[in-house]
């Protein structure tokens, strides 16, 4: 029993506006339970949930600009300012400097060397262990570049969860459901994201810390994608719905955050500025609540419960 992280890209605290913010209109029961209230709504502090605590979190991480997910990724898995220590922010995949932090330290690692087990819930297609292959060659792939939990995991040396790990019910794709990869041309069978929730539940059953990351939010903010922005959301919400019913809340701590805003706003097809919600559900959620503030604050107060042995 352990923390299990859901990281979920570009998920922000916007406007009460219909027109623009999918929270609204999405229908999205397990997300407002926690949230107590529409989630994805601007507010400011602590609030409680039916089982859980949300933190209002800055993802600016105090420099100018639109924050962005290199460096609002690098800060949630190191808890370092990676924007302070490059000057800016920077977007998509990690720049050499980023990596050197991510290299250096994360939760991963950090809990890894604790004596516990870390794990990335997430599936990776052929072509990534073609790349992972090269790269121990000591090539240098030009047609990859690894984001940020890749290369935490890959500096853990941690086990990449593959497409038979998929089969078998022991990862999620990226999307939940699989519909990505059978739309690519993979041989893959589709998961309703009750079944994925419930799969997620039970590979974390074995972990310390399980960390799953979803970016589809990010995508269609970008796009200004309303229909499939509601989709997303609501397969998030049947994904976390299964989830909670299958983690024991009285010793797991169940922990969802993001990098920066997008998806709340769908008037803008850039990132935001907007606060992003930090969600705290069962054991250690008080701690979490209490020291998280910004995105650097989320891998120390992890550590921290982890090593109160408080889950
Ligand atoms: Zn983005």
């Amino acid at each position: 029993m352990g923390i299990f992280l859901f990281f979920i890209d570009g998920f922000g605290l916007g406007e009460a506006d219909q027109r623009s913010n999918p929270f609204l209109v999405a229908r999205l029961p397990v997300l407002t339970g926690l949230c107590g209230g529409t989630p994805g709504l601007r507010f400011s502090g602590v609030r409680q949930g039916g089982q859980s605590l949300v933190v209002s979190t800055d993802a600016t991480l105090g420099v100018p600009g639109l924050p962005q997910s290199a460096t609002g990724q690098t800060a949630i898995f190191t808890g370092v300012n990676a924007a302070t220590h490059v000057g800016h922010h920077v977007n998509a995949h990690p720049t050499p400097a980023l990596a050197a932090i991510l290299q250096g330290e994360s939760i991963f690692k950090r809990v890894a060397g604790m004596g516990r087990r870390p794990t990335f819930l997430n599936a990776y297609r052929p072509e990534f262990f073609t790349w992972l292959e090269g790269l121990r060659r000591g090539e240098r792939a030009r047609n990859y570049r690894p984001s940020a939990t890749t290369l935490a995991v890959l500096a853990a040396g941690l086990r990449f969860r593959d497409l038979t790990d998929l089969a078998a019910g022991r990862a999620v794709y990226h999307d939940i459901t699989n519909d990505w990869l059978e739309s690519r041309g993979y041989v893959v069978t589709p998961v309703e994201p009750e079944e994925a929730g419930r799969r997620a539940a039970a590979v974390h059953a074995e972990q310390d810390l399980t960390v799953f990351e979803y970016f589809l939010t990010d995508l269609f903010g970008h796009r200004g994608d309303t229909v499939s922005a509601v989709a997303s959301l609501e397969t998030i919400d049947r994904f976390l719905g299964a989830l909670l019913a299958g983690l024991n809340l009285g010793r797991d701590l169940l922990v969802i955050t993001s990098d920066h805003g997008n998806v709340e706003d769908l008037s803008i097809l850039t990132h935001t500025t907007n606060l992003v919600p930090t969600i705290a559900v069962g054991r250690g959620r008080e701690r979490i609540a209490r020291e998280v503030r910004d995105l650097t604050d989320i891998a120390p107060a992890l550590l921290g419960v982890l090593a109160e042995g408080m889950v």
